[in-house]
């Protein structure tokens, strides 16, 4: 039985994972689920699969929560420090994080100084802390599996390859909901626009930053870091169908891709079966049915997200971190109807401007520039 403990069960691909344990019961044994304030859903998760250890990060939660499960035998903690601590639990096999946004990169630095391996969808915690996080999975034996799509496809691609045979990665990006969309009326739209996905089911941070392109430009350095490949190396093509979810194209001029319905599943299930393939209950691809795939070049004058994230990686060091955390909370003020669609990538570019960059940043130096960037966008409205 593989233990695996959930960090952030509550959200949509932490729904999913338990779907899979569900699925697989024989092969999976669920150590922990943690959530940041649904406790509805949580009390319900953990009464039906019956975790050792439940946390949730809002303190005033605890009491509901512990109250709810007394007659189970299941230890109750609540506050971010016990998630941070949950995360580096060694009895864990793998750790999902599943958390939203830059909440997820202290969870993923203690699984990697526990050697505690990692199916990672927070792609923030490599954006904001790649090097560092690998310099610890590296003394602790860690490894960090990819669950965002992109990613998996990609790691699916190059299983039993030389990473030196790589030419390139090809992501691919559906190019949200305004790929179509006319660039004078961007400053129109509205959350509610931005919210409706036109292929994959999400949350609506991610949501948002398919909208902007901003996803695919965090993808583009949690690539980087994943596969050790530089910038000038990861491509992006958009292919509105999302039936391919990345290729990869060695130096013979062959590219192998990945194909399968947009469905998080199955990227979840193979980040914990690997190096296994598990039978799985949900709908085959039928291509006579798609018909025909498409594909088109990113636009950076519609999406200039995309290309400050270029930016960010190629200026490395703390400029990531700013990248991620000023998109982030320009993301939760749009959220919000406090400023526009269009005003996330000029804060962004405005934090990146004003970076004064620390080299080698550990984790106090990053979680420093996190304070004083989030601070300051939330002062500028
Ligand atoms: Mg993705």
């Amino acid at each position: 039985m593989k233990k695996i403990g959930i960090l952030g069960s509550t959200g949509s691909i932490g729904k999913n994972t338990l779907k899979i344990i569900e699925n697989n019961s024989d092969k999976f044994e669920l150590i922990y689920i943690t959530a940041k304030t649904q406790v509805e859903l949580l009390i319900e998760q953990a009464k039906k699969f019956k975790p050792k250890y439940v946390v949730i990060a809002d303190e005033d939660k605890y009491s509901l929560l512990k109250s709810e499960l007394t007659q189970l035998n299941i230890k109750v903690m609540s506050g971010y420090n016990s998630i941070i601590e949950i995360a580096g639990l060694k009895e864990v096999d793998v750790a999902v994080n599943a958390i939203v946004g830059s909440k997820g990169m202290q969870p993923s630095v203690s699984a990697c100084k526990n050697g505690v391996d990692i199916a990672l969808s927070n792609k923030e915690s490599l954006v904001m802390a790649g090097d560092y996080l690998y310099s610890l999975a590296e003394k602790s034996g860690t490894e960090i599996f990819p669950v965002d799509s992109e990613h998996s496809a990609i790691w699916q691609c190059i299983q039993g390859e030389d990473s030196k045979n790589i030419k390139k990665l090809i992501l691919t990006g559906s190019g949200g909901p305004f790929l179509n969309r006319d660039l004078k009326t961007f400053d129109k739209i509205t959350v509610k626009n931005a919210l409706k996905h036109p292929n994959w089911s999400m949350g609506k941070k991610i949501t948002i930053d398919s909208a902007t392109m901003m996803n695919k430009g965090l993808e583009i350095i949690e690539a980087h870091h994943l596969f050790k490949m530089p910038q000038s190396k990861i491509e992006v093509v958009i292919h509105p169908q999302s039936i391919i979810h990345s290729m990869v194209e060695f130096v013979d001029g062959s590219v192998k891709a990945q194909l399968g319905l947009p469905d998080m599943k199955l990227p979840i299930q193979y980040a914990l079966s690997y190096p296994e393939r598990y039978i799985a209950n949900w709908e085959s691809l039928d291509l006579v049915k798609l018909k025909k795939l498409t594909f088109f070049s990113p636009d950076t004058e519609k999406f200039p997200s995309l290309k400050l994230a270029l930016n960010a990686l190629k200026l490395g060091e703390t400029y990531p971190v700013v990248l991620n955390v000023a998109n982030e909370q320009a993301v939760y003020l749009f959220i919000e109807n406090k400023i526009k669609f269009t005003d996330i990538p000029k804060i962004v570019e405005k934090m990146l401007n004003r970076h004064d960059p620390i080299k080698n940043a550990d984790i106090d130096a990053i979680l420093d520039v996190e304070n004083e960037v989030s601070n300051f966008v939330n002062s500028i409205v």
